[in-house]
C-alpha cells in the first residue's frame, strides 16, 4: 500500500475519509485502526471487528470492491506476512475481477503472495515493474457490461463491517474447538468457504495461518504469565519460610524461660574484686619457681 508521504509516488495519495467519492487517478490510503471499504462508488471507513487480527485488513477491502465492482475490479497483492488478502483475492476472482500478485521470489515477505496464489486460479504473478504495467493496461480495458449477481455469502461477510452490532450467522456451524484470540468466543469453521475461514459471534474472522499465529502469540503471553506466577509463588514461599523461622525462634526462647538479666552483685563484696558467675578469675602470675619432682 502506497503511503502518503512517499515522495516517489507519482499519483496523489491521501488518507481516506468517511463516505468520500472516488476521484480518478487518486490513491487512497486506509487510515490506522479503520477498515477501508468500497460501497458503490464511495469509500467508507469502518471500525468493525478486526480481520485476521488487523484493522485495516486487505480482505474486507477486496470483498467490498468485488461486490461493488464485479469484473471491473483489479486486486493487487504485494509483499506481506501471513495470508491476509488471500480470501479477498479469491472473492475478486469469483466475481469476475482480475488479481495480480507480486512475484514471491522478489517479495521481502512472501506469505501474502503465496497465500493469494494458493487461493486463486487465474491470478497473474508478476514482478513489480510488470505488475504496474499490467494494472495500467487492465484499467484501460473495456469490460463488457454485466449485472453483478447477488452473492449472499460475500454480502454477509461484508455486513459485519457495515452494521453496528454483531449479527448471528446465517447457517450456524458447529464449534471448531478453537476460541477466538480477540474475544475468547467460540470460533465456527465456515465449511463452504474457500480458503477456510473461522468466524466468531462478534464477527472476528480468521484465516488458518493468521489464527495459528495469533494463538502462538497467545500461548507465549500465557507462558510468560505462568513464569511470573511461578516467580511470585517462589517469593511468597520465601516470605513464609522467613516468618516460620522467626516464629520458631521466639517459641524456643519462650520455652527456655525468661532471658537472663544483668548479674546481681552479692552483698559484702566490692565491685573491684567480684566477678559475676561464669567469668573466670584473672590468672595470677606464678611467684615461685616450680621444681621438678624428684
Ligand atoms: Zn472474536
Amino acid at each position: 500500500m502506497i503511503g502518503p508521504r512517499q515522495p516517489e509516488c507519482p499519483v496523489p495519495s491521501t488518507p481516506s475519509r468517511r463516505r468520500r467519492g472516488i476521484v480518478d487517478g487518486d490513491v487512497y490510503v486506509a487510515p490506522p485502526d479503520c477498515h477501508m471499504l468500497l460501497v458503490g462508488d464511495k469509500i467508507r471507513l469502518s471500525q468493525g471487528p478486526r480481520h485476521n487480527g488487523h484493522r485495516p485488513a486487505a480482505d474486507p477491502l477486496f470483498i467490498s470492491a468485488a461486490l461493488s465492482g464485479g469484473p471491473h475490479t483489479i486486486a493487487a497483492v504485494l509483499s506481506g506476512t501471513l495470508d491476509d488478502g488471500a480470501a479477498g483475492a479469491a472473492a475478486v476472482e469469483r466475481r469476475g475481477g482480475v488479481v495480480a500478485i507480486q512475484d514471491p521470489a522478489e517479495s521481502a515477505y512472501d506469505g501474502m503472495p503465496r497465500a493469494a496464489m494458493a487461493a486463486t486460479r487465474h491470478a497473474k504473478v508478476l514482478r513489480l515493474p510488470e505488475l504496474a504495467a499490467f494494472i495500467d493496461r487492465e484499467s484501460r480495458c473495456l469490460v463488457s457490461g454485466h449485472t453483478a449477481l447477488p452473492d449472499p455469502d460475500l454480502e454477509r461477510q461484508l455486513s459485519v463491517f457495515l452494521e453496528p452490532a454483531p449479527r448471528p450467522a446465517a447457517q450456524p456451524s458447529p464449534w471448531s474447538g478453537v476460541t477466538c484470540p480477540e474475544c475468547s468466543g467460540p470460533l465456527q469453521q465456515e465449511d463452504t468457504s474457500v480458503p477456510v475461514r473461522f468466524e466468531c459471534q462478534a464477527g472476528h474472522a480468521w484465516s488458518p495461518e493468521s489464527l495459528l499465529a495469533a494463538h502462538a502469540a497467545g500461548t507465549e503471553r500465557a507462558l510468560w504469565a505462568a513464569v511470573l506466577r511461578l516467580e511470585e509463588r517462589a517469593r511468597l514461599h520465601h516470605v513464609l519460610a522467613e516468618t516460620a523461622e522467626d516464629q520458631g525462634t521466639r517459641s524456643r526462647q519462650a520455652a527456655s524461660g525468661p532471658a537472663p538479666g544483668p548479674p546481681v552483685r552479692p552483698p559484702g563484696r566490692s565491685a573491684g574484686c567480684w566477678n559475676p558467675p561464669g567469668r573466670r578469675e584473672p590468672r595470677e602470675p606464678p611467684t615461685t619457681a616450680t621444681t621438678r619432682p624428684e
